[in-house]
This record gives structure tokens, sequence and C-alpha cells, in this order.
């Protein structure tokens, strides 16, 4: 696993792990912590390489599965870490990609809805080829990804590599960071700390959340499965920006006000997964924790985050 202390990584390295896997974590901490994977770090399957993966990748042993998910993935980060996106993209991919030749190994591509940029249809099919401006400031985060993908298939095409590439969406859950700079933290943590929520725009642009769990799930069965090529995994239910806002004001019963801030530029307007792919290639799959659900589970993990940092500072 790379990125294996980040918020999604850690997720699936917690359910390699519970699947009886043997799992090696490399992660440089640029965006994850090592408090996502502490319950792990004495196990005897579980091993954790602080490591930038762009650099020369060594591991002793078989390897039956490397899956790349390393990369910083909030729009804040996209004017903060860009070169390192773009490296961890492209130069991660690649060193990536020649270790599972090396070992004979699946590789799995943590890609992003992003690929589909700006899109001109929605919902977003694996078949569309996207809007994307490649000079924007969010270009860094869609070419590197959209250069990943092209990558993985040259490997599969040119070298025999058994690939899959999960095209994930809009995913949310406990640890997410609160200063991360997606709009669910975002939002809990104006809640929660009675600020302003600040909204970009009007407020109607649309995106998909899934809850972690079910993407893990989907993760789970690409990987089991044969299919090559991009699959899309997210929820299909599509919400407007405000509509989130709202509902995570009043789970957390917040008396917030919303303010309208500026639309950063090449925000996509709609986000939506097609998942009939999903649903046919990975037995069924789609997801089955309802948002408001799985904000409830996210907000009593930030309920906690925020009590904790309180008692250290007393
Ligand atoms: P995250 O920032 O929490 O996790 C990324 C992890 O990668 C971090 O732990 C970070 O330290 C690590 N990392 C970054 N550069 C590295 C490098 N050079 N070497 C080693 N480790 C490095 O983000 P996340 O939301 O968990 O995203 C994980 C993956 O899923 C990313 O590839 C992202 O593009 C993809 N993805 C996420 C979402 C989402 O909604 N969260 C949507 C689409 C795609």
């Amino acid at each position: 696993m790379t990125g294996g202390a980040g918020f999604i990584g850690s997720h699936l390295c917690h359910r390699l792990v519970s699947e009886g896997c043997e799992v090696i974590a490399f992660d440089n901490l640029l965006t994850g912590r090592v408090e996502n994977i502490q319950p792990l770090l004495g196990h005897e399957r579980f091993t954790f390489e602080h490591y930038d993966v762009t650099h020369y990748l060594h591991v002793d042993g078989e390897l039956d599965a490397i899956l790349h998910f390393a990369s910083p993935a909030s729009p804040a980060d996209f004017e903060r870490l860009p070169i390192q996106i773009l490296k961890v993209g492209s130069l991660g991919t690649h060193k990536t990609l020649g270790l599972a030749k090396a070992k004979g190994a699946r590789f799995l591509l943590a890609s992003t809805s992003e690929c589909y940029g700006d899109p001109e249809v929605n919902p977003q099919p694996e078949s569309y080829w996207g809007h994307v401006n490649p000079i924007g400031i969010r270009g860094v985060y869609d070419e590197a990804k959209r250069f990943a993908e092209a990558m993985t298939m040259a490997y599969h095409r040119h070298h025999g590599v058994d690939v899959r590439i999960a095209r994930i969406f809009n995913t949310f859950g406990p640890r997410m960071q609160l200063e991360d700079g997606r709009a669910i933290p975002n939002f809990f943590r104006q809640a929660l700390g009675g600020a302003e929520i600040t909204l970009f725009g009007d407020g109607c642009q649309t995106r998909s959340f899934c809850y972690v769990d079910d993407l893990i799930e989907g993760i789970w069965r690409l990987l089991n499965s044969d299919h090559v090529g991009p699959v899309n995994l997210g929820n299909p239910n599509e919400m407007s920006l405000r509509e989130m806002a709202e509902l995570i004001l009043e789970i957390t019963g917040s008396s917030s006000p919303i303010v309208s801030r500026p639309l950063p530029p090449d925000d996509p307007k709609v986000r939506r997964p097609d998942i009939s792919l999903a649903r046919e290639v990975l037995d069924g799959w789609e997801p089955r924790v309802p948002v408001r659900v799985g904000l409830e589970r996210t907000r009593d993990y930030f309920t906690q985050v925020l009590g904790n940092r309180r008692s250290a500072r007393a």
C-alpha cells in the first residue's frame, strides 16, 4: 500500500489486515498521520515504512498486489503542494508499476473522478474522456491522475502487468482531517466551532458523497475482480453543496450562518458517477450507507477529535 497513513489508505490497511493479508504501508506523511494506523502498528501482519514513493522502491520477498493510493487529494493541496502531487502521480506511479512488474504483482491505482474535470455529461460513465484545463490550478491533480492511468495501461499493454483502476468519487468519513480544506471537513469544523459556513459560489454545484466503508468494499471487490480498466466507485446520490451544508448544520445542531465566497477557478459544476459498470463487474456493488448515517458517524469522530484537542490544551 502506498499512502497507507492517509484517510482512505488507512481504512484500506485495516481492511486488508482484517482479511488476513500481510500489509506493508509506505507513506511519507505529507498529508497523512501515523495516528490513522496506530492500532495496526504492533500487528504481526503490518509494517509501516516512512518513505517517499517517488524514489527508488524496494521490497524484499514476494508481493501479490500493490495498491497505489499515495497522493494529496484536497483542493487546498492543489495550491499548496502542486509539484508533490505531479511527482507522486507520475514518478510515484512509475516506481510502483516497476515494482509490480518485477514482482509479478497485481497493481491497483487510486484514480479519481477529477479525470472527468468540469464534465459536460452528467452522470459520468467511464467512457467519457473528460473536460480538464491542463494548466489551471486543479490541473496538477487532474493531469497527474490522467497520466497515472495512461502509465498504468501502458504497463498493462506493454509489460503485461495485471492492473485495476478505481475512479474514486468524493468520499468522506472518520480520519479525514478537519483542516484539510475539503467541503465536508470544512463545514464540520465551522459548524462545530460556531463559525460562519463558507460556501463557494451559490452552492448549487453538485457532488456525490460516498461513505468510506462503501468505497473500501468496492476497492476490495475491484482488487479481487478480473476487470482491467477504469471503474467508477462512488455514490450516485447527487446533492448540492448548499444541501450538504444545511444537512451538516442540522445534524450538528449548529446555528452558524452560511456565507458565500467566490467560486475557485475550474471548480466542477456537477459530479455524479454512473456506477452501472461497478454493479456489473463487482458483484452488484453499490453504496449501502445513507449519507446522513455516514455524516453522523463523521460528526462523532470530529467531535471526539475536538474534545481530545481541548483536553490536550487544558
Ligand atoms: P490523504 O491525503 O489522506 O492520503 C494520501 C496519503 O498519501 C497521505 O498519507 C500522504 O502522506 C501520502 N503521500 C503523498 N505523497 C506521498 C509520497 N510521495 N510518498 C509516500 N506517501 C505519500 O488523501 P485521501 O483522501 O486518503 O486519498 C487517497 C487516494 O485516493 C489519493 O490517491 C487520492 O487521489 C484518491 N482519491 C481520493 C478521493 C477522496 O474523496 N478522498 C477521491 C478520489 C480519489
